[in-house]
């Protein structure tokens, strides 16, 4: 019987990129937006990975900062495919990019909610439904993964409240990882570094080609590299309360 996954912020970029693998895995994917604007781009991906691989899918809009939406968002996975789900990829994120003195307190507790407040909520509400029917086996396993950032393995300037919640999504994954390590839940953190998508796609020529010289291997990663990280984990069962960073040698752990 094919495996439910849940994907939060899977419309566009990295979201895009791990909903469609997801697919590719052979999970029905459940693939979450939040915007007007994305709805057919989620539509798209969802027609897509019937035809390709077979799967089910179900698109729900939901804005994850808000507990309320969560619950409707995971109420809707189950009312489509059961009680039992396998994966949450936690991915959904916004970014500022502003000083600190002249940031408006709405604008960081906006970061904060939609990048980490979601994530306590996803988790909170979707681990009861892996621990009822996870495996000790190994390779059968309930899996999370969450979207951090290199911004949460080191500062960046004008990103206070962006690399507060990206850290904080580390912490969150350690100890959730040990916290169900042995009822049958690996839980595991992805941190890009730089990653061409609606995020960068706002930089000009100059200032991406100035970034890009601040990436040791000198260029700007593409979404298919945080994909492949996705893959990597969900396939990989001996990793928990791991952070991978496909990051161009951007920061060393
Ligand atoms: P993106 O292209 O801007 O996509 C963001 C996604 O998050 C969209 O699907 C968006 O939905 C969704 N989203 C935002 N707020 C939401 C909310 N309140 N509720 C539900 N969905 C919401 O960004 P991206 O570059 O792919 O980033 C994806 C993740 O990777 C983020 O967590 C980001 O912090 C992280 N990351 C990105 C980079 C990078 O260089 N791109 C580097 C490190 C980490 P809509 O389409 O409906 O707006």
């Amino acid at each position: 019987m094919a495996k439910t996954a849940i994907i939060t912020g899977g419309s566009r970029g990295i979201g895009e990129a791990m909903s469609k693998m997801l697919g590719k895995l052979g999970y029905n994917v459940v693939i979450n937006y939040r915007s007007d604007s994305s709805k057919a781009l989620s539509d798209t991906i969802a027609d897509s990975l019937k035809k390709e691989y077979g799967v089910e899918t179900e698109v729900v809009r939901a804005d994850v900062s808000r507990y309320e939406d969560c619950e409707a968002l995971v109420k809707a996975t189950i009312d489509r495919f059961g009680e039992n789900i396998d994966v949450l990829v936690n991915n959904a994120g916004i970014t500022n990019n502003c000083n600190w003195i002249d940031i408006k307190r709405e604008d960081y507790e906006n970061v904060i909610n939609t990048n980490l407040m979601s994530f306590l909520h996803m988790t909170h509400l979707v681990l009861p439904h892996m621990i009822n029917h996870s495996s000790k086996e190994a390779d059968k396993q309930c899996c999370i993964v969450n979207t951090s950032s290199v911004g949460g393995l080191t500062g960046v300037i004008n990103q206070a409240d962006y690399c507060a919640s990206k850290s904080g999504i580390i912490g969150l994954t350690r100890a959730l990882a040990l916290e169900f390590a042995g009822r049958g839940v690996r839980v595991n953190a992805i941190a890009p570094g730089m990653i061409m998508t609606d995020m960068l796609r706002g930089v000009n020529q100059d200032e991406l080609n100035a970034l890009a010289g601040t990436i040791p291997q000198g260029f700007i990663g593409d979404v298919a590299d945080i994909s492949g990280a996705l893959e990597f984990i969900l396939t990989a069962p001996y990793l928990t309360g791991q952070v991978i960073s496909p990051n161009g040698g951007f920061v060393l752990q």
